[in-house]
């Protein structure tokens, strides 16, 4: 962690940080703090509120006494977010992808999922006793081969990221659709990178690739985007809803999200169906990053996401890049093998709606110049 250059902020999150023990200014572009959501001033008061109002937590589990009207009130409001017909809410993410899978399918199954797929769903498809395939990543030829080979089974479930975390890329969500309609199966997103800004509406990667009547089940996150406290959910058809609450492990042996959580993320998700203009705001700066950076040279994988990795290759170049990129007040985590592919060690940078300009303009000639010293560029 040290070697990592790891160190503790003392300031809320967003774009500048001051760290424990002194050093201001600091610019962050390491968080999932996509829409800047985590200290806007509105989300911050209905955490207060919702705190006075509905106490600190409710020391029990959702089907005990552990539901309140805004729990409910976020499912539905999910749910409209989604366009969508219910909703469920989990401690996080993780929790709503170890749930789904094992809630949903027997052996008699069979879930498809996507190589480069979060642990979280690998971990998921693990608890379930379903037949599994793991098909190359976006590898549409070999997605169908296995459906072929997949149809045997009672169901078939297609399960992928709508967009990857350590590329940027996005899943060809269209062809997946249209292989799934072919081949009789039900398809799985999860879109912890994606909801609240891909999108006009920033509903998500189905939302973006027109195909949000074909996308069956929605897991998603709120610790990202919608304000950036915790929790997670699914969003589908009410059967497969009723189904989680009966059946989800994660939903039915594990506390309620807090009410000041829910607070947070019921008013991130009021400002972003009141008007897309954070979310508009991020994809301008995405795009100005995107384009500076590949002016000066660097290899910048995926597109138009604001997950932008610069790709290095080597693990210590990342590493000592990053380093340096910290000693100009740019923070940037590199990441390489395990995390990522041997030879592929890169240097990943988020963009947020809250960066300005300047910090943008900042961070790619801190990138530039070190990028020089080093031999990147
Ligand atoms: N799925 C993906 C793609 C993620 O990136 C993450 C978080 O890193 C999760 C799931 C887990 O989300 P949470 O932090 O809500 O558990």
């Amino acid at each position: 962690v040290r070697s990592a250059g790891m160190w503790r902020a003392a300031s809320r999150q967003g774009p500048h940080l001051r760290l424990a023990g002194g050093g201001a200014g600091i610019i962050n572009f390491c968080a999932n703090n996509y829409l800047g959501l985590s200290s806007h001033p509105e989300v911050i008061r209905a955490a207060v509120e919702a705190l006075e109002k509905f106490g600190a937590g409710l020391s029990s589990v959702r089907f005990i006494c552990g539901t309140q009207s805004i729990h409910k009130d976020l499912e539905e409001k999910i749910a409209r977010f989604h366009q969508r017909e219910d909703a469920i809410l989990y401690a996080s993410c993780f929790d709503a992808n170890a749930g789904i899978f094992e809630a949903l399918l027997t052996p008699e199954d069979a879930v498809l999922s996507d190589e480069l797929n979060h642990a979280s769903i690998i971990d998921g498809i693990r608890l379930c006793k379903a037949n599994k395939y793991r098909y190359k990543h976006m590898d549409m030829q070999d997605l169908e081969a296995k459906l072929k080979e997949a149809q045997k089974y009672r169901l078939r479930l297609v399960a992928t990221d709508g967009a990857f975390s350590m590329d940027g890329d996005i899943a060809p969500l269209r062809e997946i659709c249209q292989l799934a309609q072919k081949y009789d199966a039900l398809v799985f997103i999860d879109e912890c990178h994606a909801t609240g800004f891909l999108g006009p509406n920033g509903r998500g990667t189905d939302e973006l690739l027109g195909v949000m009547d074909k996308v069956t089940i929605i897991n998603s996150t709120l610790g990202k985007a919608l304000g950036g406290a915790a929790g997670g959910y699914t969003t589908g058809p009410k059967p497969l809803i009723d189904l989680l609450r009966q059946r989800s492990r994660p939903y039915l042996f594990s506390n309620s999200l807090p009410p000041a959580v829910v607070g947070c993320a019921s008013k991130a998700l009021d400002l972003l169906m009141e008007s897309n203009a954070i979310a508009q705001s991020m994809a301008a700066k995405t795009q100005r990053f995107r384009s500076k950076m590949a002016a000066a040279g660097f290899t910048i994988s995926g597109k138009d996401h604001p997950i932008c990795p610069v790709m290095l290759g080597d693990a210590r170049l990342a590493s000592v890049m990053a380093e340096d990129m910290l000693n100009r007040g740019i923070y940037v985590i590199g990441f390489s093998y395990p995390v990522v592919p041997k030879g592929k060690a890169r240097i990943r940078v988020q963009i947020s709606a809250v960066h300005s300009d300047e910090d943008i303009d900042r961070c790619v000639e801190a990138f530039t110049e070190v990028g020089r010293k080093h031999g990147a560029l």
